[in-house]
């Protein structure tokens, strides 16, 4: 696989280097000028490319003439990928897809647009851990490597480092059914996918860079039996007082799930800060009389040393985005309150990540 830099800049807001329009994450063209374009995980931006003469499925940078060529990922050919990889990559997919263990049974009806709407969703994860730095593929045989099982009938979960994603996930009318169900008003395909990457990180930062003895003080003793705490949770339900300590009623049922619910928690904040920042979204700070602290210090979010500083820019902006939401009727955009201990466990996630960078 294409060995890929650690990214350290641009945010998520791109133009096409053709005619200088704006082109979004997912866009395979340029609506204005028509160029293709497609997203780089070696530059961390969206390129526009031309082809290469005489050279069908080769092309070359438009605007940097002394780049090398790329190609699309084969997945493209589906319409479920817009990612550039290098020729010399042996499988002809991107470092996204190459993830991809299982994928669905094309022939079936419904599975490509199921296929592509979990496509979206796992590149915003993807993108999110290679502008953190963190590894995809450890190395270490124990970990091993993040992979993906799209597929029907599965469950939902993390094992060794492979995330499976029952294909009804990607399906809105089920998923809104299992809202209610499970009382889970946040239910996503990408905060599943955030949720189920936070125990393979669990593996690489906590077990491996061994810190059981700050995880276990922050969220409770992980060799606690899974399966009886998982039973008393549909059971019996959560504690009364679980806004009290966690960021979410799950988070409750097991110190895994605590630690998943957090870091999927974590990077919903850290890519949504960074989107905000990148579209120039200043929300003015309590107490704070210059007109607000982002414009003193443009900086990447992903790469943010302090955790407080990181809350500071966070907790005016979800205030701000809650009262648009309001007036336009719709349900609050972030309807939590952040309690000190789970602070606490964010701040560790923080600190864990920044470590590895
Ligand atoms: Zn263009
Ligand atoms: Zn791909
Ligand atoms: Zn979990």
């Amino acid at each position: 696989m294409e060995r890929l830099q650690k990214a350290n800049q641009t945010m998520q807001r791109y133009s096409c280097s053709k005619c200088g329009s704006r082109v979004y994450f997912d866009n395979r063209t340029c609506l204005t000028c028509g160029s293709n374009v497609g997203f780089s995980p070696r530059t961390m931006r969206m390129e526009a490319v031309e082809q290469l003469p005489g050279n069908v499925g080769l092309y070359r940078r438009i605007g940097a003439p002394k780049a090398g060529a790329v190609r699309f990922c084969d997945n493209e050919r589906h319409g479920v990928c817009n990612w550039l990889t290098s020729p010399d990559d042996g499988n002809g997919l991107c470092a996204a897809c190459d993830l991809n263990r299982v994928i669905p049974n094309l022939s079936e009806g419904d599975s490509l647009p199921k296929w592509a709407e979990f496509e979206r969703a796992k590149k915003r994860l993807v993108y999110g851990l290679l502008r953190f730095g963190l590894p995809l593929d450890t190395g270490n045989p124990t970990s091993g490597r993040l992979a993906f099982d799209f597929a029907r009938d599965v469950v939902t979960g993390h094992l060794d480092g492979v995330i499976s994603v029952d294909m009804a996930e990607a399906d809105a009318v089920e998923r809104a059914r299992q809202r209610q169900q499970f009382s889970e008003p946040y239910r996503s395909l990408l905060g599943h996918l955030r949720h189920e990457s936070g125990h393979f990180y669990w593996t690489v930062l906590v077990d491996e860079g061994n810190k059981h003895d700050e995880f276990r003080r922050l969220f409770g003793d992980e060799r606690a039996d899974y399966q009886a705490a998982l039973q008393h949770h549909y059971s019996a339900g959560p504690p009364q007082d679980w806004p009290e300590h966690f960021v979410s009623a799950y988070a409750s049922m097991h110190p895994w799930e605590d630690w998943a619910e957090t870091w999927a928690h974590y990077l919903h904040m850290v890519e949504t800060l960074d989107t905000a920042q990148a579209e120039g979204m200043e929300p003015g700070a309590a107490n704070f009389s210059l007109g607000g602290i982002w414009p003193f210090k443009r900086y990447d979010v992903y790469r943010e040393e302090s955790f407080s500083s990181l809350m500071d820019h966070w907790v005016p902006l979800t205030i701000a985005m809650n009262s648009i939401n309001r007036s336009m009727g719709h349900e609050d955009f972030y309807p939590f309150v952040i309690p000190a201990a789970a602070y606490g466990k964010l701040a560790f996630i923080h600190q864990l990540i920044r470590r590895r960078q």
